[in-house]
């Protein structure tokens, strides 16, 4: 009960207190048996880097991702400078550049880093929303992989060292821009023309959905004239000696858009005009190559990022519900809530599991990344590749669909102040989170190119038998079961008759492969609670 006053003395300083001081690494034990389970041996070294990290990512860069996501701070463009030259320049905080410069200084893609200490790292970052951040480290990383693979020439290992190792202590970023307005999924569809002219490739035409426009190198796909095959090509920004003067080479960034989320990052609109650009690996290859190298990349990052997005959300989530009262009662007390908070907690954690485990999975690929499907190995490893490609984007669909509902109910035990811009980071990571849905191949695509990959291979790899293979330590009835109902799914012929009977077999599809991934995830989980 309480009586009026006039002075209501209510606080929320101590659940304010207790967010401030939370150290993303050191006060979550979950995540520290996540990376002792997957880091093995490696697992010392990578804690003390960890602990030393935590306390810029949780304090120092938290409150910079806070500071840009402003309205009034977000990114704009100078298209001319006071002189009539054309510069098109992305104007961004400071605050954005300090952090960017601080973080890409971790050397995170460098030979003296490990994998694991760099996933562990951007688990980390991610938790701090898109940030301008994201989005540029999982393209850098995709950028260094294909030039680990295919950089050949003086420009491409300049890239590739500059990306890797920096250069006078300056670390590159990249992008990727494949998207065009007529389609984004549809790749091999791309119009952009490329031209070789002498020794030199150029680019002509446009491009549509660019991020991180401000990178310092663009993963560009296109054609070569004459050809309907899409190439790949790395174009800088500048050629050497023009950043400074702030001339592009040879394109144009016409606008940028107005996005509902990730918006202290810049996504463009350009046109290229003669841009001097180098090829990557086979000019018939770039599809395979893009998408078998540089969105696998991309994808890992979208189940990385969907998991720290859901971890944060869901601790701040408790720790408000271990605050606030209502009715006289802390409203974790209410069995409603506190049965709601345990699902999130659980979702998130199996998503945290999966992701690492999906990781360890991929980095023991004997040969690392290939494009497409590899023919001249043993069936064992054929099956193993063609596992680690599915779950990948099986978990790029259920982690980024899953993230949102999570994040909105995580939103929905703050009550009223879960929407308030400037309660919590809640509104602003459940905005990039609807993004994360959609770039690297939105659901979808990703469905209609499973379902193909499964028919593809059928003649040596049934369903039940992937469906086994993934989920080993399950229980047996499980794995018959969804065993059977994938046989049944992927038996029907084709996603692209148009009847009654196709669209059910869709939407049975697309619920069962979210079920699926939730099955593997909750085996990762098992694994890592176990130990
Ligand atoms: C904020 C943001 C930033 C982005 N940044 C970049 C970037 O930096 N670089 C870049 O290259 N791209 C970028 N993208 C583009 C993104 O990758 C595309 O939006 C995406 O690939 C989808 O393309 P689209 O928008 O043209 O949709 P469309 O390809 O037109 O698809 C529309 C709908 O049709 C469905 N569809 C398409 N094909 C099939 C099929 N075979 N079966 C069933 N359904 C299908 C899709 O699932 C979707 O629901 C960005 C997008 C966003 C939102």
């Amino acid at each position: 009960m309480s009586l009026p006053t006039r002075n209501n003395p209510y606080s929320f300083e101590e659940f304010l207190e207790k967010r401030r001081t939370f150290n993303y690494y050191l006060d979550d034990p979950f995540f520290q048996k996540v990376v002792r389970h997957f880091a093995g041996d490696q697992w010392e070294e990578i804690h003390e880097e960890l602990v030393k990290i935590s306390e810029k990512v949780s304090y120092r860069w938290r409150d910079f991702a806070e500071t840009i996501a402003w309205p009034e701070k977000r990114p704009y463009m100078m298209h001319y400078d006071g002189h009539n030259n054309r510069i098109d320049r992305i104007v961004r905080p400071r605050e954005t550049e300090i952090m960017e410069e601080e973080i890409f200084s971790e050397g995170l893609f460098s030979e003296k880093t490990s994998p694991w200490l760099r996933l562990a790292k951007m688990y980390l970052m991610y938790q701090n929303g898109e940030a301008c951040i994201a989005c540029p480290l999982t393209c850098t990383e995709g950028l260094v992989a294909l030039l680990d693979k295919y950089a050949d020439t003086p420009e491409t290992l300049h890239i590739l060292k500059h990306c890797k190792e920096g250069i006078n202590g300056d670390f590159a970023i990249g992008a990727q821009y494949l998207s065009e307005i007529q389609g984004g999924s549809d790749v091999p569809a791309n119009v952009l023309e490329a031209v070789q002219e002498g020794d030199t490739w150029k680019l002509y035409g446009t491009k549509f959905f660019c991020s991180a426009t401000h990178a310092d190198y663009a993963v560009v796909t296109a054609k070569p004239s004459g050809s309907e095959k899409v190439a790949l090509f790395v174009v800088p920004s500048w050629l050497p000696g023009n950043k400074e003067k702030e001339i592009r080479n040879g394109y144009t960034i016409d606008r940028i858009k107005w996005k509902m989320g990730t918006s202290e990052l810049t996504t463009g609109e350009l046109t290229f005009n003669g841009a001097v650009a180098y090829p990557v690996g086979p000019l018939d290859r770039g599809v395979a190559n893009v998408v078998g190298i540089v969105l696998t990349y991309s994808r890992l990052t979208v189940g990385l990022s969907a998991a720290a997005f859901m971890a944060r959300s869901v601790r701040e989530a408790r720790l408000y519900a271990q605050f606030r009262d209502a009715f006289g009662l802390r409203i974790d007390l209410f069995p409603m809530l506190a049965g709601q908070i345990n699902r999130l907690e659980h979702a998130s954690k199996r998503t945290i599991a999966a992701a690492f485990k999906l990781y360890d999975e991929f980095l023991t690929l004997p040969g690392g990344l290939k494009g497409g499907l590899v023919t001249d190995e043993t069936e064992e490893m054929k099956k193993k590749r063609f596992d680690v490609r599915e779950l990948i984007m099986l978990q790029k669909i259920a982690a980024s669909w899953d993230c949102t509902d999570i994040i909105r109910a995580a939103m929905s035990v703050f009550g009223g102040h879960g929407v308030m811009e400037d309660f919590s980071s809640l509104p602003r990571i459940f905005r990039d989170s609807a993004i994360n849905e959609l770039w690297e191949g939105p659901r979808n695509v990703l469905l209609t190119q499973m379902h193909r990959d499964f028919q593809r291979v059928s003649n040596w790899y049934t369903p039940s038998v992937f469906v086994r293979n993934i989920l080993t330590g399950t229980d047996e009835d499980k794995i018959v079961s969804l065993g059977s109902e994938m046989d049944e799914i992927i038996a029907h012929p084709s996603l692209f008759t148009m009847d009654e009977k196709t669209m059910d077999v869709c939407a049975r599809w697309d619920d069962f492969c979210h079920r699926l991934f939730h099955a593997y995830q909750d085996v990762a989980l098992c694994e890592v609670e176990q130990g």
